[in-house]
């Protein structure tokens, strides 16, 4: 165990200790090629993540580097409003983040309820790497990334300030159906701008990331501000290892998005990872975690989107939602970052 000395000295080295991808191209060179390095994400923002995960997995790094670069990217971008900077607040105001990591190693580490800090991602990995436990929530996940160096942010934008004031008028909670499912431009499509969807009344939306590296290794991201309006204190499936996100380096990678209340009540990752263990393909889990649900809760089922998305240690993916327009990106070379559209359950 660490002991507090170590800790502090462990702060000193701050963001130093956080180079996203430590991999210098001369040690890339003399990897040996196990499997073929892919990455897929949810939602549209996935394809500028995919991005920047696919320039670590191009020079033969590491899973694990690549899914935390990707997921950086909607954290940082103030006008994503559901995941990181300018997320959409809980009801009292406060823009509170969830977030999870596990590498190829079942190596794990999530924040929940985390205030203030941009990259909640990096913070759960601090988590994993500096520090005995696998989850710290609210104040002493503040206190924890304080201490190792990551920077005290205001994350209430002004334009989520101003949603969350319209929202106050009437209070009302609702998880709303995500509609820029209905402008879904096809597979293919390049164009990502959100707040360009007409109503702009999306509410909820999750990076969850899984990926495979040139060493066959694989590794898994989701980082989230969860749903908008939320009780305070409330924690959805994206920080909780299984529920969220869930990685098996001999069997294969799974994350999901939606109502996290739903994922959580079928542990869906874990789920979907141990239905690929019993020989499904990635997109036949998910359809079963997805009929669970429905299962579970049929009428509510009908009014919200859950999705899944998975990947095998073959580089097979695959994804099913509830409800039509869920959007997953897949990228697997200098060329190929497409977006798709879920086979879904209505
Ligand atoms: N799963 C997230 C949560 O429940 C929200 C989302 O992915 O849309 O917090």
């Amino acid at each position: 165990m660490q002991d507090r000395r170590n800790f502090l000295k462990a702060a000193a080295l701050g963001a130093a200790a956080f180079s996203l991808d430590g991999i210098k191209p001369a040690q890339a060179a003399g990897r040996v090629t196990k499997g073929k390095p892919i990455v897929i994400s949810t939602w549209d923002f996935g394809l500028p993540s995919n991005k920047a995960a696919w320039e670590v997995l191009r020079r033969g790094g590491r899973a694990l580097d690549a899914v935390e670069a990707g997921v950086r990217i909607p954290e940082g971008d103030p006008d994503i409003q559901t995941v990181g900077l300018g997320g959409l607040p809980d009801r009292d105001g406060h823009v509170t983040l969830d977030a999870c990591i596990m590498d190829e190693l079942g190596n794990c580490g999530a924040v929940t309820a985390l205030e203030h800090i941009v990259h909640a991602i990096s913070v759960a990995r601090a988590v994993m790497e500096k520090t005995p436990h696998v989850m710290l929530t609210g104040e002493g996940a503040l206190q924890f990334a304080l201490a190792n160096g990551f920077k005290k942010e205001n994350l209430l934008t002004p334009a989520s300030e101003k949603a969350w004031k319209e929202w106050l008028k009437k209070s009302e909670y609702k998880p709303i159906m995500n509609i820029e499912n209905k402008t879904y431009n096809g597979n293919g499509a390049t164009a990502f701008n959100p707040l360009q969807l007409p109503g702009n009344v999306y509410n909820h939306d999750t990076i969850g990331m899984v990926a495979m590296d040139a060493q066959g290794n694989l590794s898994g991201a989701c980082t989230t501000s969860g749903m908008a309006y939320k009780l305070r204190g409330r924690v959805g499936d994206s920080p909780i290892i299984g529920a969220g996100l869930y990685v098996d380096n001999e069997v294969g990678a799974a994350t999901s998005t939606g109502v996290g209340e739903e994922v959580i009540r079928i542990v869906g990752s874990h789920l979907v990872v141990e239905l690929m263990r019993q020989g499904y393909t990635p997109e036949a889990a998910c359809k079963e975690a997805v009929a669970r649900i429905v299962k579970k809760s049929p009428q509510k089922a009908k009014e919200i989107q859950v999705g899944f998305l998975a990947l095998n240690k073959k580089g097979e993916y695959g994804a099913y939602c509830l409800q039509e327009g869920f959007s997953y990106a897949v990228c697997d070379s200098d060329t190929h970052n497409e977006l798709i559209a879920g086979k879904h359950y209505f």
